[in-house]
């Protein structure tokens, strides 16, 4: 996987994956005295020394990264960022909901809270053991970012390519940011948007993920039409398109999801409805989870205005 310069002063370095999509990108945008290095990749041995190789095939080396600043805090975002900090002394920087998130999931028991998640929506007990474990094995995985500073949305950081904004966009975590290049029209986008993928919202305490992700789609069309960056995938246009789309997908399952819960199936059989085939332990509990972020949703909005029509048209 080599690097790719997107254009001078900015680089894209794909880092592999051990499951899932095949690759995740980390970006680099350069500063007046340094770079601004976008995401760390996966905390798994080998990642860090191809980000490492991949940093010198761009001439750069750690000494020169002056800050790093996380999309959001899933270990393939923010696996290597404390090792990277420490190599350069350059600070952390993630949304302050993803610092609580991260805070949740590196609290003793969370697999286990996760497991009493989807045993009160109606999953088997043998499969959630199943699930816990998984969960317990990909949690162990997020990494402590004791000292992170907030990214706080609207702040900007200079770049020779101009200002490098931060736009907050809440859904597949609640402290998702994209990096906005607005002189060059580039959006460094993480997982919020992914092409020809709807990304993966599911529940965090005290938040209406999918609410938030619909408010994301909207915010996101006032963003003038640019190139985006993606976490996973090569670089693609066309946001104003995708946002629609996903805005259609999006609420065609809220539809389907509350036409079976109106039927009165839990989540766990509204799942097996709308899978109908075995998932492996950790997709079960990603598939209930979103099933749950969506009848979540639906309650809130029964109690408010119909919000998600009056979002986009
Ligand atoms: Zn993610
Ligand atoms: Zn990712």
């Amino acid at each position: 996987m080599t690097p790719e310069l997107i254009e001078p002063g900015l680089w894209r370095i794909p880092l592999p994956m051990p499951s899932g999509p095949a690759f995740v990108n980390v970006y680099l945008a350069r500063s007046e005295d340094g770079w601004i290095l976008i995401d760390t990749g996966f905390g798994v041995p080998g990642v860090l020394d191809e980000l490492a190789a991949g940093l010198a095939y761009a001439g750069i080396a750690p000494a020169d990264l002056r800050q790093i600043l996380l999309t959001h805090v899933h270990p393939d975002h923010g696996g290597n960022a404390p090792q990277l900090a420490a190599m350069s002394g350059a600070p952390i920087r993630l949304h302050p909901a993803d610092a609580e998130l991260l805070e949740w999931i590196l609290r003793p028991g969370s697999a286990a809270r996760m497991g009493e998640r989807l045993l009160a929506a109606g999953a088997e007990p043998d499969k959630v053991a199943e699930s816990v474990e998984a969960c317990a094995r990909l949690f162990a995985l997020f990494p402590p970012l004791d000292g992170a500073l907030p990214l706080v949305p609207g702040e900007s950081f200079e770049t020779v390519l101009g200002p490098l904004e931060v736009i907050h966009t809440p859904g597949h975590s609640p402290g998702h940011v994209c990096f906005h290049l607005q002189d060059r029209r580039v959006l460094i986008s993480g997982d919020t948007v992914l092409d020809g993928i709807f990304p993966n919202v599911g529940v965090v305490d005290g938040h209406d993920c999918f609410g938030e992700f619909l408010d994301t789609l909207g915010r996101l069309q006032t963003v003038p039409e640019p190139r985006i960056l993606p976490s996973h995938g090569l670089p693609f246009e066309g946001l104003h398109a995708w946002c629609a789309r996903t805005n259609a997908e999006a609420l065609k399952r809220l539809r389907r999801v509350g036409k079976l819960r109106d039927e009165g199936l839990t989540a766990a059989a509204i799942t097996r409805r709308l899978w109908d085939r075995d998932l492996r332990p950790f997709d079960l509990q990603l598939a209930i989870t979103t099933v749950l972020a969506q009848i979540l949703h639906l309650d809130r909005s029964a109690t408010e205005q119909p919000r998600e029509q009056l979002r986009i048209s």
